[in-house]
């Protein structure tokens, strides 16, 4: 069974709404620019690329679907892997001068209600660095042993 049906679920959710923009724009891309018809001896032209006004209507509903893409990915990484919240309260941690190896830096956002922390590397030293996603069992229980230590 899939561990976060919920925060796929939404994604999910989030692509076919923007599948479904995208298709009813080319359907009316197609209502306002009808098929012009060209045709060439006995075979008839795509339009694509021959017919400059729909070519580049066409392009822009491309350029619209890759934005929409790229927003629902971008929102999805900032939000909790549980109850779909924004992360929120952004810390900076380790150094840039030292950040080959020992100290990379990095910036936490955490869930409101403390499901769990994501932390997103800021330097891709060799290679893209993967975020990791850490789950807080009970964060009023972590609270609470902390209370008695002395800082
Ligand atoms: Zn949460």
């Amino acid at each position: 069974m899939l561990k976060n049906w919920k925060y796929w679920g939404y994604f999910a959710v989030k692509a076919m709404a923007a599948a479904g923009l995208v298709w009813a724009l080319l359907q009316g891309l197609n209502v306002w620019m009808p098929e012009p018809g060209i045709v060439a001896g006995q075979y008839r032209l795509n339009r694509f690329a021959q017919h400059l006004p729909w070519t580049a209507a066409f392009l822009g509903v491309w350029l619209v679907a890759a934005g929409l893409i790229y927003v629902a990915i971008w929102d999805q990484k900032q939000r909790c892997r549980v109850c779909l919240r924004r992360l929120r309260m952004p810390v900076g941690s380790g150094s840039w001068d030292r950040a080959a190896l020992f100290s990379p830096p990095e910036t936490q956002r955490i869930c409101p209600y403390g499901h769990g922390t994501l932390a997103t590397p800021e330097a891709h030293v060799a290679a893209a660095q993967r975020e990791t996603w850490t789950v807080h069992e009970d964060i009023w229980k972590e609270l609470k042993e902390l209370e008695g230590r002395e800082p």
